[in-house]
């Protein structure tokens, strides 16, 4: 898959108000793409990303793939922490995206993940559900485009 190019759809009118609900629940994922064209590019970016801290992987014990990190979670390569009792409600913890400002997104559209790019605001959508994500960039979906660079991950954590 190459890199999804995305107008920018940045809508300060409505993600002002809003506070940035998507990025205080969770960081939005990248897409291998985000880090080059070719797979020496990715692995080459994402390796140098994930030992910089600017990026982290979402989770260990399923297919992880690659995320901002998560406010308040130290470490290189970070974990979403949860707790017992969230398995038991399902009531997860928020996990704010550490580049969510006051004043909102710290990366350039350009930079950002393609999961956040893609996310057209639209918080009326669905009877008022929300901004939704294009099934095509869903979590199972990025899960599977970051299969191929597990080797790189496991060398890593
Ligand atoms: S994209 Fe939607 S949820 Fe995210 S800040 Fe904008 S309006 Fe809020
Ligand atoms: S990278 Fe920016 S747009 Fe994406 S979740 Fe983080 S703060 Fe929000």
């Amino acid at each position: 898959m190459t890199k999804l190019h995305v107008l920018n759809n940045q809508r300060p009118d409505l993600c002002g108000p809003c506070g940035g609900k998507c990025c205080q629940s969770a960081p939005g994922a990248y897409f291998p793409a985000d880090f080059g064209e070719t797979e020496a590019e990715i692995r080459a970016g994402v390796r140098a990303a994930l030992l910089a801290g600017t990026a982290a992987l979402s989770d260990s014990d399923e297919d992880p793939y690659v995320r901002p990190p998560i406010r308040d979670y130290d470490g290189i390569v970070q974990e979403i922490y949860v707790s017992p009792i969230a398995q038991y409600t399902g009531v997860y913890p928020k996990a704010p995206c550490a580049n969510l400002t006051a004043s909102g997104c710290l990366l350039e559209f350009d930079h950002r993940p393609t999961q956040c790019r893609a996310l057209a605001p639209d918080p009326a959508a669905r009877g008022g559900a929300g901004c939704k994500l294009p099934r095509e960039i869903d979590n199972p979906r990025c899960r599977e485009a970051w299969a191929p660079y597990r080797d790189l991950f496991e060398e890593l954590i």
